[in-house]
């Protein structure tokens, strides 16, 4: 690629004109120009009289992307990088940039607000003047790559511990490069202020023990080794490295600093920076190395933040019954959002043939789907406990008494109950099931080809029908069937029984829209939750044609009592 200003000839030039035609102080670093790239030096006046010494960078990418304006003589409270001197003048996202703007219109637009917002304690006076948001100053603590130290974003040090001792697990056969996470806090007593995780220790078995000391203010040093000395300057005893804990090829010292950290707007909470010193054979005898440890936040409501709608499916059970195309999604988006308990049965295998539309490829060949499914929920979401159940329900081979004892423990307690089973018997029996439970059923399953699909929601306290009069409607037409595609089964060598067609980004179409209504169930109640839905049945129509890709259409439709099904109406 060329450089920018070969590419858009002019531009550099009359960003300079511009700024000197104001009269404005210029250098363009030639040095820098002969190695590919655009540095200005500039002293720029401000409407209140201050002339300001800044340096521009343009990045290879300009203009499509902003320069950054440095103000190495200045030191704001805000609005600028701790170590790089950066000052914030637009926000980050690339979308605050408009590619016709130049420098010195950014600076004469921008520049005296930041800084003035930049010096302000006054949040009245500068509220309207900036962006309400965090500036968190640990992100200038560039951690290593690889490493991360998890902490509860709801845990709170008791304001007057200054200090003390902290474990860290670590998985095993671990290197000096730390993944791990806090798993108890003490003070300097042995009193513990932060009892131990066990959600953290299932992942991080492994203990390692470190020191912790609360500051007013982190050092200003971005090589770590150079923050621990002057942070022993306030507490002598770190200047020494302990070196108790032995990890694969070495040892290392772990050092937390409890710091002010602003977490919102202007407002300051606690908050952790982690640096590790490590020794090692392979770094020189007797040398040691530093570096700040990724703080990682990994408590529940930590995880839930980003999906505030959802949050409270944490304290739900559900249960997913058949765990094929239709079902995995539901049973991953429930663990990944969250849900406290999830239930899940199906009796089959993995095929090397059914890999093209499940959640997981090679390595879960010939292995049972509630196997693996449990086994990576556990693995990536804490906080899900996963019961499953490797079973064919219906079978009249079953012992008698083993359906009805397994049915007894998936209902029991549970709060939904999500039917991908794809089986007319399977789905009957659920419903009923859950109707008696008193708990809402949720079924989803697609056609042939996967040209279309139906979810339905039988909720005991909304939908006047049930499971039977969907049924009637679908025979009678008040509900259209959803397409399918007339050529589209299969039976795959092998294979005991047909097989619709269709792939995955088709069939996902069908659950996603059925884990919504199952969100909106779970929800109900709940202030700010999920969206309510006032219709119980969704027809999806992804094309009619084998020829013709349509936009994705869902009819929606209240599911009445049908006057040919025997149930009473459930609501009046
Ligand atoms: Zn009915």
């Amino acid at each position: 690629m060329k450089p920018w200003w070969e590419r858009f000839p002019g531009r550099l030039e009359f960003e300079l004109d511009e700024l000197r035609e104001q009269g404005i102080e210029v250098r363009q670093d030639e040095k820098a120009f002969a190695a590919g790239s655009v540095i200005l030096e500039l002293w720029f006046p401000t409407d209140e009289g201050e002339v300001v010494h800044l340096t521009a960078h343009y990045p290879d990418t300009y203009p499509y992307t902003r320069f950054e304006v440095k103000a190495p003589d200045l030191a704001l409270g805000r609005h600028m990088g701790v170590f790089e001197k950066n000052l914030c003048l637009l926000g980050q996202a690339t979308d605050n940039w408009n590619t016709n703007s130049t420098l010195f219109r950014v600076l004469e637009k921008e520049l005296s607000t930041v800084l003035m917002t930049g010096r302000s304690d006054d949040i009245e006076a500068v509220r309207h003047l900036e962006e309400n948001q965090a500036d968190p100053e640990s992100v200038y603590y560039t951690p290593q790559k690889d490493t991360i130290i998890l902490i509860d974003g709801a845990w709170a040090i008791d304001s007057r511990k200054e200090q003390g001792e902290f474990t860290v697990g670590i998985a095993k056969n671990s290197t000096s490069l730390i993944r791990g996470a806090v798993l108890e806090i003490r003070d300097e007593t042995g009193e513990s202020l932060i009892p131990s995780n066990q959600v953290f220790e299932s992942y991080y078995p492994e203990r390692l023990q470190g020191r912790w000391v609360r500051v007013d203010s982190l050092p200003r040093k971005h090589n770590a080794l150079e923050f621990l000395e002057e942070l022993s300057i306030q507490h002598p005893a770190l200047k020494k490295a302990r070196w108790n804990n032995n990890v694969k090829g070495g040892a290392v010292d772990l050092i937390g600093v409890l710091f002010p950290e602003e977490l919102d707007y202007r407002k300051k909470s606690d908050s952790w920076l982690f640096i590790v010193r490590a020794q090692s054979p392979s770094f020189g005898i007797g040398k040691e190395i530093g570096y700040f440890a990724r703080t990682g936040r990994a408590g529940q409501t930590d995880l839930s933040a980003r999906v505030p709608e959802v949050a409270s499916i944490t304290s739900r059970k559900v249960a997913v019954v058949g765990l094929g195309g239709v079902g995995w999604p539901a049973a991953l988006e429930l663990a990944r959002n969250g849900v406290g308990e999830l239930r899940v049965l199906d009796h089959d295998v993995v095929e090397p043939g059914t890999t093209v539309r499940w959640g997981f490829g090679f390595t879960a060949v010939g292995r049972h789907k509630t196997a693996v499914i449990r086994e990576f929920i556990n693995s990536n979401y804490p906080y899900t406990n996963v019961i499953d159940f490797d079973h064919r329900l219906g079978s009249g081979l079953n012992p008698a008494g083993l359906d009805s004892t397994i049915l007894s423990e998936l209902f029991d307690g549970v709060e939904l109950m999500y039917d991908a089973s794809a089986e007319v018997g399977i789905q009957h029996l659920l419903s009923d099931l859950a109707t008696e439970f008193g708990i809402p059923y949720i079924c989803a399953s697609t056609r042939q080809g996967a040209w279309g699909g139906e979810v339905a929601r039988i909720h005991p306290a909304r939908t006047a029908g049930c499971w039977n009069c969907l049924q009637e409607s679908f025979a009678d037409g008040t509900i259209p069937t959803p397409p399918g595609d007339p050529a589209g089964m299969l039976q795959p060598a092998g294979c005991a029984s047909p097989t619709f067609t269709g792939t995955s980004f088709d069939i996902q179409e069908v659950s996603l829209f059925a884990i919504r209504l199952a969100m909106s169930a779970l929800t109900e109640g709940v202030a700010d939750g999920y969206p309510k839905a006032d219709w119980d049945v969704g027809i999806l129509s992804l094309r009619t044609t084998k020829e013709e890709l349509a936009a994705p259409r869902w009819d929606t439709f209240v599911l009445t009592k049908h006057p040919k099904c025997p149930c009473k109406n459930k609501v009046p």
